[in-house]
């Protein structure tokens, strides 16, 4: 198919998707003549293709393109492979009127290279394979949705209809990704998000720019309170660095010139200055470092902050809270000398599963991320990448985990574990890291004063063990459904007077809880018992304390937690319990 340069697979679903997609771009464009086919690959659980019509493609298209899709199954085409001349390839394309094919003819084969095609019915793509036998090899697709692309992801082109399906090997296969998929769609982090008001969009602060709403800054506080309390009982100093810079800074560093595509744009003073927002902490963490002459006995000196950076993602890659332009990162440079890195990747790798455990994050993976064979994008030496990766390995081996490679998932500067958590929507994101650099504090000539008097340079460690707020957050609503664990519930408890002449009791009650730190909101409206239940449930707050004349009398309450369980307890003894299980934090 069309994205020419795509890896080739021969896993049998990545060829069944595939081959849907070749299907897909077969039916457009019989329905639409005069469709210009882009490309598009095989995606996590299904495929896209991209299309340049002379009107956008809409959700009503939809139907009639599967139907269409139906019928080119039913006709059984065959997948047929023609190698073509250079030559021949680009008169073919020129002939069906086909830019973006002659594009990647042009740019992936030479002159004297065959260009392979396939055929199927009238359909030709620019296609290496493989594929099913025919289209009738397709037992199950469905189409998706429709979404704005730009070609080759980049907006200063016009922007291209993307068709977005997927494709199982039996009807059951299907009907059950599509159960998933609609279970995960109501933990969809944009709609709990808003229901629960943890967090607001609003284009008027611009796209990409989270808003935190009470409930949300109340769980943010609780997390950054918990993670900058374990830190610091790990030997972890705080500091509080700004978000901009100099230009220079990161000139220095090399983020500008490795990494200025996803920097926002400059700021020009008057006086000539240019200042940069901070797409990471990294070079103000060296200027702390810097800040005095350090010696032996300073390291290892692990350097932490939660703080802001900025990046200038693309637009159409903003997704709610996950992929945002300003986020809160729970970011730590250690400074080491070379023979503490073993412990310190250790130690870092042990705080991540710490608190990955502690927040119920199971389903992830490590992934040790290398470079890939085109050496010039990363700075620094052969000698240096291969200790840096011994390095992980050994930490690696060292808890007995098993990990993969990601060939060309370094950082510029160096190789990196990284942690890869699978979300509610089986989407895979990078959530911890931890990186060796050697880079850096050469950049910046850094040193300590070693016991012998001498002076040497540190090796630094980039790390990040909790990962951003808005992400972490985002994973967290969709994990839970929004039923949050206690310890981080917005609202702990909600009393819940049965009637208005229950309400002063109902203010006992919160005012006992408030005392054991419980956060406790009284519902003290005129309203039906069952309806206030109903609402609390609807906030899923992890208790209710429903009083009435019988619980004032008794000093008692009627607890109802968030699956229904019913207990009646004396008000002191909630209350203990309540606070133990937050003080713990237990899920
Ligand atoms: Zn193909
Ligand atoms: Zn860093």
């Amino acid at each position: 198919m069309a994205e020419y340069d795509a890896e080739v697979s021969d896993d049998p679903l990545y060829i069944l998707r595939h081959s849907t997609a070749h299907v897909l771009a077969a039916a457009v464009t019989e329905l639409f003549p005069g469709t210009k086919y882009a490309g598009g690959p095989p995606v996590e659980n299904g495929f896209y293709y991209d299309f340049d019509l002379s009107r956008p493609l809409s959700e009503d298209d939809l139907q009639p393109i599967e139907k269409k899709m139906g019928e080119i199954i039913a006709r059984g085409d065959r997948f047929e492979q023609k190698l073509l001349s250079h030559a021949e390839a680009l008169r073919i394309f020129t002939e069906l009127d086909q830019p973006y094919k002659l594009y990647w003819i042009n740019q992936k084969a030479s002159a004297d290279e065959l260009v392979s095609s396939y055929r199927t019915g009238d359909f030709l793509d620019l296609c290496r394979g493989p594929h099913v036998a025919t289209t009738a090899d397709i037992p199950a697709f469905k189409l998706m949705r429709v979404a704005g692309a730009y070609w080759l992801g980049d907006e200063r082109y016009p922007q291209l209809s993307r068709v977005y399906g997927t494709a199982w090997f039996s009807p059951e296969e299907l009907d059950e990704y599509l159960w998933a998929l609609e279970e995960a769609e109501k933990r969809d982090h944009k709609r709990l998000g808003r229901d629960l008001k943890i967090f607001a969009l609003d284009e008027r602060a611009g796209a990409g720019q989270v808003l935190w709403l009470p409930n949300g800054a109340t769980i943010r506080r609780e997390l950054e309170r918990w993670i900058v309390d374990e830190e610091l009982a790990r030997g972890y100093q705080h500091v509080e660095t700004p978000v901009v810079a100099k230009l220079d800074l990161f000139r220095q560093s090399g983020h500008w010139e490795r990494y200025h595509d996803s920097m926002y744009p400059v700021m020009r003073a008057d006086s000539g200055e240019e200042l940069e927002l901070r797409p990471m902490n990294c070079p103000h963490h060296i200027l702390v470092y810097e800040s005095e002459l350090r010696s032996y006995r300073d390291l290892p000196l692990r350097i932490a902050e939660i703080g802001n950076n900025y990046r200038w993602e693309k637009s159409g890659e903003l997704m709610g809270m996950i992929r945002v332009r300003s986020f809160a990162l729970n970011d730590a440079h250690i400074f080491c000398a070379p023979d503490q890195l073993d412990a310190e990747i250790l130690s870092v790798i042990e705080l991540a599963r710490y608190f990955m455990e502690t927040l119920g994050v199971t389903d992830y993976r490590y992934r040790l991320s290398v470079r890939d064979p085109d050496k010039a994008k990363y700075v620094g030496t052969d000698e240096q990448w291969g200790n840096a990766e011994a390095a992980l390995i050994n930490a690696l081996e060292a808890i007995g985990e098993t990990f993969e490679l990601g060939v060309g998932d370094a950082a510029f500067y160096g190789p990196k574990i990284d942690f890869q958590v699978r979300d509610a929507h089986r989407r895979e994101f990078t959530n911890n890291t931890v990186q060796v650099d050697f880079q850096l504090p050469e950049r910046f000539g850094l040193e300590y004063v070693a016991a012998d008097g001498s002076r040497q340079r540190p090796v630094m460690v980039h790390r990040g063990a909790f990962g951003a707020m808005e992400r972490m957050v985002a994973y967290m609503i969709e994990h839970y459904a929004g039923a949050f664990p206690t310890w981080l519930a917005p609202l702990q408890v909600a009393v819940l007077p049965i009637t208005d002449a229950h309400v002063a009791y109902a203010g006992t009650v919160a005012e006992c809880l408030r005392r054991s730190r419980v956060r406790v909101e009284v519902d003290d409206r005129s309203e039906r018992i069952g309806k206030k239940i109903a609402e609390a449930q609807a906030r899923k707050v992890p208790y209710m304390a429903v009083v009435g004349g019988r619980e004032a009398e008794a000093g008692t309450v009627q607890v109802r937690n968030r699956a229904g369980e019913q207990s009646t307890e004396p008000l002191q003894d909630f209350a203990l319990r309540v606070a133990q299980e937050i003080a713990e934090r237990r899920r």
